[in-house]
């Protein structure tokens, strides 16, 4: 029988399209202090400005990276459009930075709406063998004057986990903005925002949700000039949550912590044991002695865990040979462990790169894994196998 006094924890589901206002003296004060009271518990218009479901979600995300503010939206698509978009000014816009070693989609939101339909002057900082070469960043820092760089902490898919400090000090000394899109890392691994950068997104679809059933991206900021920017541009872009999947996304975060730990000592424990495998040739993780950027991944991470993604290249005679044992680890896996791509599931999910990447990663035995929160032992008898086929 429903108990009234029972407090279930959990912000009630608003699915209204618009709120109750009752007469013209609230109707004024809510249009009024808007933008003034984003996160505070009364004067709701129309949820896409702001909606109380979402807004309690929003808060949950407050806390979990320690921000002053957080705004929810569709997608991480969505979460950059918003964060760049916010330091637009038409004709005065500098030139903007963007790391070349980011999500491909991003990438593609650059080339065919920054570029080809915005017109913005958009500057590319390229990786060299593996790693961030800083002086070569100082110099473009120096001579193209970006209003902000953007970057992620953790590369996809190589892993290259960059020297965000420095890169953050550095970008500070020439007045430049720093957004960072942290998906990779979480707030669980590190909070940019208390290293001094401006804002940090995230596509929640990954970790933060962490189970594959919801689109959902977040900026986090502390500014409040910002946010205002933020606020404008998120409502009349029409970039907005469904109260449902902020619902959704509420219950999901809070197991973030839980899961993200076992999804960092899950991933370790099949690295180490890729590593030793006769069949693999080589693993990428930040949590290895082998990996390029180890050094960077342990001044960030200390050892709360090098996050859940591994990609590991499989033995073969010739590309022709790696293509052919990489087609039967992933066939014997399908059952298992399924080419899904996307990442930070609660189950174990793979991508082969060279499909994927084509010839910015022409790599023909390479996997990604987005290693999930299984018990390890089963999960390693999976991983057996697809290695058993090859
Ligand atoms: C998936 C992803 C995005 C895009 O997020 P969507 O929720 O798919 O729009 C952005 N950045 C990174 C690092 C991602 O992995």
């Amino acid at each position: 029988m429903a108990n009234k006094k029972v407090n279930y924890n959990h912000t009630p589901l608003y699915r209204e399209a618009g709120f109750n206002l009752k007469d013209s003296e609230t109707t004024k004060k809510a249009f009024a202090d808007e933008l003034e009271h984003h996160h505070e518990p009364d004067n709701y218009i129309y949820s896409r400005y702001r909606n109380p479901t979402t807004v309690a979600v929003e808060k949950q995300l407050m806390e979990l990276e320690e921000s002053n503010w957080a705004l929810l939206v569709e997608t991480g698509m969505a979460a950059i459009d918003v964060a760049v978009s916010i330091f637009e000014k038409g004709n005065e816009t500098r030139p903007w930075l963007f790391f070349h070693e980011i999500y491909g989609g991003t990438n593609s939101f650059i080339d065919t709406v920054l570029i080809k339909r915005r017109n913005r002057d958009i500057h590319r900082f390229y990786a060299n063998e593996g790693n961030y070469d800083l002086a070569a960043l100082e110099d473009m820092l120096k001579k193209i004057k970006p209003e902000f760089i953007f970057f992620e902490a953790v590369s996809n898919p190589m892993l290259i986990v960059a020297d965000v400090k420095r890169i953050i000090e550095l970008a500070k000394q020439y007045s430049c903005k720093i957004i960072i899109d942290n998906t990779f890392g979480t707030p669980y691994l590190w909070k940019p925002l208390l290293d001094g950068a401006d804002l940090v997104i995230h596509s929640a679809t990954k970790y933060l949700s962490g189970h594959g059933n919801i689109s959902a991206g977040v900026i986090c900021g502390n500014d409040t000039e910002l946010l205002k920017e933020a606020i404008e541009y998120r409502k009349w872009a029409g970039h907005f949550l469904s109260p449902d999947d902020a619902y959704r996304l509420g219950s999901q975060l809070k197991s973030f912590n839980l899961r993200f730990k076992q999804h960092c000592n899950n991933a370790l424990a099949v690295a180490k044991y890729l590593e030793k495998h006769p069949k693999i040739e080589s693993v990428l993780y930040p949590g290895l002695e082998s990996h390029p950027t180890r050094k960077q991944a342990l001044d960030l991470f200390g050892d709360k865990g090098y996050s859940g993604m591994i990609t590991f290249d499989i033995k073969g005679t010739s590309d022709e040979d790696k293509r052919n044992k990489l087609n039967r680890f992933v066939a014997a896996l399908e059952e298992h462990i399924p080419l899904i791509p996307t990442l930070g599931e609660a189950d174990t999910i793979l991508l082969p790169v060279e499909p994927v990447w084509g010839a910015k990663y022409p790599l023909p035995g390479v996997i990604r894994f987005s290693v999930g929160i299984e018990e390890i032992d089963h999960l390693i008898s999976m991983i057996e196998i697809g290695l058993g086929k090859v």
